[in-house]
C-alpha cells in the first residue's frame, strides 16, 4: 500500500492549497476537494458526484492551474461559457472558449493562446468534438486535463441527454495519458452507474459526496391558489430576494411572470416559446442584476452559478425525485439560508398520471416514469422529515433535519380509513349500479350531498352514498383523494382524469386494510413554518446587524455599478457573503482585506483601493 511517491509529494498537495488561498481567496478546501485535487493533480481519473453548490468548479480548475499545460473543460452550457471565463478572469486566471457563437477571427485568437500555452483554462462546447479540426489542434497543443462538466447530460435516459456526450469515451482512446475528471450533481445510483460506463470511467476513483445542503429549507404545500401562495411567500420572506419559479408548460410561465410583475414583483419568463433573444436578455437580467425573478419551464437553469439565489418555487409538481433536487439545489449556492418550496395538489396527480398514459415509448419507459412519480409523490406526502427522505433516495442515510416544514411544523395524521371506504364506495357504486366513471369533482359532490346540475341530471342524487361524506369540506375531500392516488389505493384512467379502483382498493372495502392520512393544514396555519424558521428576514439580503445595513448596502452599490462598466453579473465581483464580512471586519488596509473569504490576490489589487476609499468615507461621514 505504501506509495513512495506518495511522501514526495506534500509539495503539490499545498501548491493546491497555495492556489485556492492566493488565486481564489479562501483558507481551506471543502469535503472532498482536497483529496479529489490531489488525486488528479497527480494524474488520476476521476468521476465526482457532488451537490449543486458543493464546489465541483474548483476541483479541475485548480489542477488545471497546478499542472503543466491547458485544462480543457467540456461544458454544454454555450450561452453561460462567457460568464464563466469572465468569472475566471476577474480573478486572474487565464482562460478562453471555444464554441459556435464566436467568428472566425475570435476562434483563431483563443486556438493560437491554446496552442501557445497563454491559458490556463479551456471551455469547449461537445459537439466541437465531432470536427477533425478541433481534434487535430487538442493534439498539437499541450493538455493538462479533461474536465467533463454536467457529465450526467451523457445519460440516456435523463433529462438533460446530449447525444454529442456520447462522443467524450473517444478522449481517453485518443489522449490515454491525460487526466480526465467527470464532474455531475446528480446522483441516483442508475445515473451513477450509466456516467462511468458510457464515459469509460470504471476505472477512475469515485468521489460521491453527501448531498444534504443544510442551508436549503425544504417546503411543501398544498395547492390553494398557487399564485396567491407564492406572492405571499415572497412577500413574507423572500422580499427583494432574487429566486426561480417552476412551472410545467409555457402558458403557466406567462401567467405567473405577468401576475408577479402586476404585484411589484420584478419576475421574467423563460421558456423555449420565446425567441433567443428575449430569452437571452431574461436570463442576463437575471444573473446581472439583483433581486430579479424568473418564473421558467425546466429548461432554464443548468449550469447558472449565481451564488444568491435565495429560493426556487414550483408551482407544478415536478417529475421526478431527481429533477427536484437539481432545480432546487439552484437555491444558496453561497451557503447562505434559502427556500425550496413547492405547491401540489389534487390535479398535479391527475395530470401526471395521465401524461405518462399517453407517453410515447414502451410499456417499460412508461413503468420507470410511473416509478420516478410515486417517487416524487410518496416525497410530498411523506409526515417523516422531507430531507431525510431526499437523501434515502440518493442511498444516503441521515436523521431529522430540523430544517424543513415537517420538522419545523410536525404534520398530523389522522385515520382515514373511513373516508377512504366512503369515497372507494362511490367509485365502486358508480361503476357497478351505472357503468360510470367519474373524476374527482364530481364523486366529491354526491359525497357532500351537493344537488348540482351535473347531480341531477346523472340522477347520482339516487346513489345510496348520496351524502354520506359531510364531515369533510371539499378541500380536504381533495386532500382524501391526492393521498389515496399518491398510495396507489386509487388510480386515474383516460383523457377526463376519471377515476378507477386497483388491486388494493379492494383491502380497503373489505377492512383489512388501514388508510393513514395527513392532515390538511387549515389556511389560517399557512405561514407557521414561517415563525420557526426564527431568521426574522425581511428585505435585508443577509442577516446582519441593523446599524451594518447601510454599510452593506453601500457595499452593494458599489458592486452593481462595477459590473455594469465591466458587463458582468454582480456575484463575479465579490458574493454577498464576502461583502457582508467586508461591512461586519471594515477592514482599513489592504492586508486585513486579503484576509476575507473570497478576496484573492487578483481582486485584492483591482477592487481593493475602490473598497478602502468607501470604507473611509463611510466612516468619515457616520
Ligand atoms: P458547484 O459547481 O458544485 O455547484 P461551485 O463550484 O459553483 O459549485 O461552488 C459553489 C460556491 O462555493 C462558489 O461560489 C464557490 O466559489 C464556493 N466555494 C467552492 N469551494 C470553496 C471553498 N473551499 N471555500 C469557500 N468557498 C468555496
Ligand atoms: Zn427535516
Amino acid at each position: 500500500m505504501a506509495d513512495p511517491t506518495q511522501t514526495s509529494r506534500p509539495a503539490g498537495t499545498s501548491e493546491a492549497l497555495g492556489c485556492l488561498q492566493r488565486v481564489f481567496g479562501y483558507d481551506a478546501f471543502r469535503g472532498d476537494q482536497e483529496e479529489i485535487i490531489e488525486h488528479v493533480v497527480a494524474g488520476g481519473d476521476a468521476l465526482v458526484l457532488m451537490p449543486t453548490g458543493g464546489g465541483k468548479s474548483l476541483c479541475y480548475q485548480i489542477p488545471a492551474l497546478v499542472r503543466p499545460g491547458v485544462g480543457v473543460v467540456i461544458s454544454p452550457l454555450i450561452a453561460l461559457m462567457q460568464d464563466q471565463v469572465d468569472a475566471l478572469r476577474a480573478l486572474g486566471v487565464r482562460a478562453g472558449f471555444l464554441n459556435s457563437t464566436q467568428d472566425l477571427d475570435e476562434r483563431r485568437m483563443v486556438e493560437a493562446e491554446f496552442l501557445a500555452g497563454e491559458i490556463d483554462l479551456l471551455y469547449l462546447a461537445p459537439e466541437r468534438l465531432r470536427v477533425e479540426a478541433t481534434l487535430r489542434l487538442l493534439d498539437r497543443g499541450k493538455i493538462s486535463l479533461f474536465a467533463i462538466d454536467e457529465a450526467h447530460c451523457v445519460a440516456q435516459w435523463g433529462h438533460d441527454f446530449r447525444p454529442d456526450y456520447l462522443a467524450l469515451s473517444q478522449l481517453h482512446e485518443r489522449w490515454p495519458d491525460v487526466p480526465r475528471i467527470a464532474l455531475t450533481a446528480t446522483a441516483t445510483e442508475a445515473t451513477h452507474t450509466e456516467i462511468a460506463g458510457r464515459l469509460k470511467l470504471q476505472d477512475a476513483r469515485h468521489f460521491v459526496a453527501s448531498f444534504d445542503r443544510p442551508n436549503i429549507q425544504y417546503r411543501i404545500a398544498p395547492k390553494d391558489e398557487p399564485k396567491r401562495q407564492l406572492l405571499e411567500l415572497l412577500r413574507s420572506e423572500h422580499d427583494g430576494d432574487a429566486g426561480v419559479v417552476y412551472c410545467l408548460s409555457r402558458k403557466g410561465v406567462e401567467d405567473t411572470a405577468a401576475f408577479l410583475a402586476q404585484n411589484g414583483i420584478d419576475a421574467l419568463p423563460y421558456h423555449a416559446g420565446l425567441d433567443a433573444r428575449t430569452r437571452a436578455a431574461n436570463q442576463a437580467r437575471f444573473l446581472r442584476e439583483d433581486g430579479v425573478v424568473v418564473v421558467a419551464t425546466i429548461a432554464f437553469g443548468m449550469g447558472i452559478d449565481k451564488p444568491d439565489v435565495r429560493f426556487v418555487a414550483h408551482l407544478d409538481l415536478p417529475k421526478s425525485v431527481e429533477g427536484y433536487y437539481q432545480e432546487t439545489g439552484r437555491a444558496g449556492r453561497d451557503g447562505l439560508p434559502s427556500t425550496a418550496w413547492l405547491a401540489y395538489g389534487l390535479q398535479d396527480v391527475v395530470q401526471q398520471r395521465k401524461m405518462i398514459d399517453g407517453s410515447e415509448g414502451d410499456d417499460a419507459h412508461r413503468r420507470r416514469l410511473g416509478a420516478h412519480l410515486d417517487a416524487m409523490l410518496a416525497l410530498c406526502e411523506t409526515v417523516e422529515c422531507r430531507r431525510v427522505q431526499l437523501l434515502a433516495y440518493f442511498g444516503q442515510q441521515s436523521t431529522a433535519c430540523g430544517n424543513c416544514d415537517t420538522c419545523l411544523t410536525p404534520a398530523e395524521t389522522w385515520d382515514g380509513t373511513i373516508a377512504a371506504q366512503k369515497f372507494l364506495s362511490a367509485v365502486l357504486r358508480l361503476a357497478r349500479e351505472r357503468r360510470q366513471k367519474f373524476g374527482a369533482g364530481q364523486i366529491i359532490d354526491i359525497l357532500l350531498g351537493k344537488k348540482t346540475a351535473k347531480v341531477i341530471q346523472h340522477d347520482h342524487d339516487g346513489l345510496t352514498v348520496f351524502g354520506i361524506g359531510t364531515e369533510l369540506s371539499v378541500a380536504e375531500w381533495r386532500g382524501v383523494v391526492r393521498q389515496l392516488l399518491a398510495q396507489g389505493l386509487l388510480a386515474v384512467e383516460g383523457d377526463y382524469g376519471t377515476l378507477v379502483l386497483t388491486d388494493a382498493s379492494a383491502e380497503v372495502l373489505g377492512r383489512q386494510r388501514e388508510v393513514r392520512l395527513r392532515r390538511e393544514p387549515a389556511r389560517a396555519a399557512k405561514s407557521a413554518s414561517r415563525s420557526s424558521s426564527g431568521t426574522g428576514k425581511k428585505s435585508a439580503p443577509v442577516d446582519l446587524p441593523a446599524e451594518l445595513v447601510p454599510v452593506f448596502e453601500s457595499l452593494r452599490a458599489w458592486r452593481g455599478a462595477t459590473a455594469k462598466e465591466l458587463g458582468v453579473p454582480a456575484y463575479v465581483i465579490f458574493h454577498d457573503a464576502t461583502l457582508r464580512q467586508i461591512a461586519t471586519v471594515s477592514p482599513s488596509s489592504l492586508e486585513e482585506l486579503s484576509g476575507i473569504s473570497g478576496v484573492g490576490e487578483g481582486k485584492l489589487a483591482k477592487y481593493g483601493p475602490p473598497i478602502l476609499d468607501l470604507l473611509a468615507g463611510l466612516r468619515a461621514e457616520g
